[in-house]
């Protein structure tokens, strides 16, 4: 059977079409710059990428070319065979817990909860339009970042602030990266053979730890938005909140300017002056640049101070597991991690830990803890929850 997964942003729309139940990806691609002009798209298939240059006012035209390309690749014969379309959708809010077949009552509701996500629903949205006006045959599917989260106990939820804001205004931790530490979890009860208690640092450009517990989400540390917790490439993650009109008034800003500045120009970015990328902040280490050096003890503290406090909020933790972009490639923040953490007896093998983008244990045999590599999939995670409703 096949299904699509979908990952549309404002101007760009990512794909895999996976053969299920066997998640064989059978075709990826990426729709950029649509409707401002420029606009290209890559497409992957049997190992090899291609990139062409064609004009898309909308999400539909760029639709119709996937559809075209599927076509043209022979990967399908006819539309009737994409039995499925699992979207990516950002804020589900307290409302979803668990994956959803989108209907006219689940896009209002996703719409509404704009104001929680004002950059990502909206967009999230017009890619569901834009295969149902497509391919209006297939089951589409939403699958949400927040969902995996809905786990957390209100101790954990709420931030020790007036309680009518989180009745009012729905003001709470939400948590995301859900489908990454969704996908961590079932990986981690593959490997162990059972549920455990697992940290996963899904470090990318965007960072989130998750503590999980019988395969459930018990704590994260993004917050109301993913701007909160550890610092990031060029986000600051938590900080004192009265720094923002204390900026504004030293500055002249505006509240949007601070705000900005907080999520854009933060972070590894902010503090070293020099990129938001972990390689750049490395590459500065090595010619011993101080503000790369202190922009790394700062991001690496604070991820341990994380991995801690879940530590010993679960009473120990049996995997630490490290995904995403900085998590999966960069062998010496691994490392200055791990080794941070000697005092709960858990080690690193240095042979182990020297591998990119590859499952692997990387924890040495004396280690308290098992600490393990693992590639993250949230692509696969939508396909199967697509694949699941289709198939009850
Ligand atoms: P996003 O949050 O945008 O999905 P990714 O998970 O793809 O981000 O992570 C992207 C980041 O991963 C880059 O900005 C960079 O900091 C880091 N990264 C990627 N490759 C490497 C590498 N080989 N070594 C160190 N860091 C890397």
């Amino acid at each position: 059977m096949k299904i699509l997964a979908v990952n549309a942003g404002s101007s760009s729309l990512k794909f895999q079409m996976y053969e299920m139940p066997e998640e064989t990806v059978l075709i990826s691609g990426t729709f950029e710059r649509i409707g401002i002009g420029g606009s290209f798209y890559t497409i992957k298939i049997n190992g090899e990428k291609t990139k062409k240059e064609k004009e898309f006012k909308s999400h539909s035209e760029a639709v119709a070319t996937l559809i075209d390309e599927l076509i043209s690749n022979k990967v399908i014969a006819s539309l009737d065979e994409i039995k499925g379309v699992g979207h990516r959708l950002v804020h589900g809010g307290e409302k979803y817990a668990q994956s959803v077949i989108i209907n006219d009552d689940v896009i209002k509701t996703v719409d509404e909860l704009s104001e929680l996500a004002p950059l990502h629903n909206p967009a999230n949205l017009i890619g569901v339009r834009a295969f149902m006006e497509k391919v209006p045959n297939a089951l589409e599917v939403g699958c949400f970042d927040t969902a995996f989260h809905q786990t957390m106990d209100e101790k954990e939820y709420l931030y020790p602030v007036p309680y009518e804001w989180y009745t009012k205004y729905g003001v709470r931790k939400y948590g995301f990266h859900g489908m990454s530490h969704n996908y961590i979890a079932s990986r981690m009860k593959e490997i162990l053979g059972g549920d455990y208690r697992i940290i996963s640092c899904h470090i990318g450009n965007g960072a989130s730890l998750c503590a999980i517990k019988d395969g459930k989400s018990i704590d994260t540390s993004m917050g109301f938005t993913p701007n909160a917790g550890l610092m990031m490439g060029s986000r600051s993650g938590d900080i004192d909140a009265t720094l923002i009109p204390f900026i504004m008034n030293k500055t002249g800003e505006s509240l949007d300017e601070v705000i900005n500045d907080l999520n854009k120009k933060s972070g590894y970015l902010g503090v070293s002056g020099i990129s938001s990328d972990s390689r750049d902040i490395e590459a500065a280490i090595e010619e011993g640049n101080e503000k790369a050096i202190l922009a790394q003890k700062m991001y690496v503290e604070r991820i341990v101070n994380y991995i801690a406090e879940y530590y010993l909020e679960m009473n120990g933790a049996d995997a630490i597991v490290f995904t995403a972009g900085v998590g999966e490639n960069s062998i010496s923040t691994r490392k200055a991690i791990i080794d941070s953490l000697s005092s709960l007896n858990i080690f690193l093998d240095d042979e182990r830990n020297n591998v990119r983008g590859k499952e692997q244990l990387i924890s040495s045999d004396n280690s308290s803890v098992k600490v393990y590599v693992i590639p993250t999939d949230e692509e696969v995670m939508i396909a199967r929850d697509t694949y699941n409703f289709i198939n009850e």
